[in-house]
């Protein structure tokens, strides 16, 4: 069970001694939602501090209430303002709680390299370890009552101080122990959890995450940041396709695996796939009927299915076509490609695309105690209740003002610049370098350059550089560029982070 807190006295646990501007609203709408059970859908701009106010308004609740507070982000990085912003909290107010932090399996395995595999075949070849009793570091994260026992140590030192997944890993490699085991152990107890969008929104991994600790949905309070991405993540998570390519590679895979059956399956839904695609004509796509496919398949396969990634996908594919609620696109579609032989011809794939996210949001929205979705860019708040099935009743729709005086802001627009794909030259990205080079002659302080891609920020970098290096010797760039490179490490961005900052 969480535990309780001690506090009866104050219901907002703000960690700071100063409040910003929309800030303080903010924080009193989040406190009215989770005492009303409300679903808050706040447009909130960068800089009014959403992660303190939304957990200053929501933990004390929670806390005194036995409710389990998820805190859902969609990126990794996003998870150390939490972990720091609970910190304070827990030290201002002298409070115990167990906070923890949980990324995907994959990324806190012990195993090397499990992080260049799908996610598909990452999960067979855990189960296989456990179910082999192959995997020596779950086996420590739950020795036997004989055994030496460093695991429950940690467990204690995870549950008296807040830590990063990434100390976690790395406090469990030092004595050979799963650490992903151990932080799911610990949120059994836990009274705040920082997890992906994921863990609560994907009906398969929130079922066995919910079970595994022992968690309810109705004795939930949820904080979703960043959460005008919720709809695009869910959607992309609900849809599924297969091409001619995908499926020769089940058929690849199934011979590998000397499944002969199922090559003969996936030859079968190939030349199933190919026979609808000659009704294709002159479309390029085609809307295509759920039953009609269904019959195909029910006339000449089985089931697909397997240990391997690409039959996993395929059958996961036959399966979501068949699904029966509204709200999915079914397409069959073809573009023309060189085949072995160099010869053009057209391939064919059919999608199966989910249009509606509330067909997995609905049902959490519904349960759940309540919920705060926040973003500096959730507007239309209208659009957004309606597209997640936010019942009417529980939400509550707020746009709250920036904290920073208008003056400060100035938006520029260069003429002659852009990034427009047949506009893009070594001429253009060495204008962009003498433009930016002009900014940082005359900004104090460090600036941030945001580029679309690596390839950009590579091509004008270098030219910026050119430039400052042939420059007048009387000047001087004071500010080193300091560079972010497709292949770093999270470490190593966060490194790099905290020099600019
Ligand atoms: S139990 Fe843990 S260490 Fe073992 S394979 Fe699974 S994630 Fe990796």
């Amino acid at each position: 069970m969480p535990q309780k807190s001690d506090i009866s006295n104050s219901d907002i646990l703000f960690p700071y001694s100063n409040i910003r501007d929309g800030q303080k609203e903010f924080l009193n709408d989040v406190n009215t939602a989770v005492n009303e059970g409300k679903i808050l859908l706040a447009h909130a701009p960068t800089g009014i501090g959403k992660t303190a106010a939304s957990l200053g308004g929501m933990l004390n609740y929670g806390l005194k209430n036995n409710k389990v507070i998820f805190f859902l982000t969609p990126k990794h990085t996003q998870h150390e303002i939490v972990i720091e912003t609970l910190k304070k909290i827990k030290e201002k107010y002298a409070l115990k709680f167990i906070a923890v932090d949980i990324i995907g399996k994959q990324w806190m395995c012990m195993y090397p390299d499990t992080e260049d595999i799908s996610s598909n075949e990452f999960n067979e070849f855990c189960k296989a370890k456990k179910e082999h009793e192959e995997c020596e570091f779950y086996k420590n994260a739950h020795p036997k009552k004989n055994e030496s026992n460093i695991a429950d140590g940690i467990k204690n030192k995870l549950k008296n101080s807040i830590m990063h997944s990434e100390e976690v890993k790395e406090l469990c490699s030092r004595h050979n122990i799963c650490p992903y085991e151990i932080i799911i152990e610990c949120a059994k107890d836990a009274n705040v959890i920082i997890c992906d969008y994921f863990h609560i929104f994907s009906k398969t991994v929130r079922d066995t995450f919910l079970t595994r600790i022992g968690k309810e949905l109705n004795d939930s309070i949820i904080i979703i940041d960043e959460s005008h991405n919720l709809p695009e993540r869910l959607m992309s998570l609900l849809s599924h396709s297969i091409s001619e390519f995908s499926i020769d590679r089940a058929g690849k895979e199934a011979e590998n695996v000397g499944k002969i059956y199922l090559q003969e399956a996936v030859l079968n839904l190939k030349k199933i796939l190919v026979l609808f695609g000659k009704e294709l004509d002159n479309n390029n796509e085609i809307f295509m009927e759920k039953d009609k496919f269904v019959a195909a398949v029910e006339k000449h396969i089985r089931k697909i299915d397997g240990p391997a990634n690409c039959l996993k996908i395929t059958g996961k594919f036959l399966g979501s076509w068949n699904m029966s609620e509204p709200g999915f696109a079914r397409i069959l579609k073809k573009e023309i490609r060189k085949d072995a032989t160099g010869r053009y011809r057209d391939y064919f794939s059919l999608y199966c695309n989910c249009l509606d996210p509330s067909i997995s949001t609905s049902e959490i929205f519904n349960a759940c105690h309540s919920a705060v979705l926040m973003s500096g860019t959730l507007i239309p708040l209208e659009m957004y209740k309606d597209i997640l099935g936010i019942p009417d009743k529980r939400a509550m729709l707020k746009e709250y003002k920036s904290p920073f005086p208008k003056e400060n802001k100035l938006v520029m627009v260069v003429e002659g610049l852009t990034t427009k794909y047949e506009m893009r030259s070594e001429e253009m990205f060495k204008k962009y370098a003498e433009n930016i080079n002009e900014i940082l002659k005359h900004v104090d302080g460090n600036i941030a350059i945001f580029f679309p891609s690596y390839k950009i920020l590579n091509k004008i970098s270098f030219f910026m550089k050119e430039i400052q290096d042939k420059s007048d010797k009387n000047f001087t760039f004071a500010k080193p560029i300091l560079l972010e490179q497709q292949d770093m490490t999270k470490e190593d961005r966060m490194e790099l982070y905290k020099k600019l900052i």
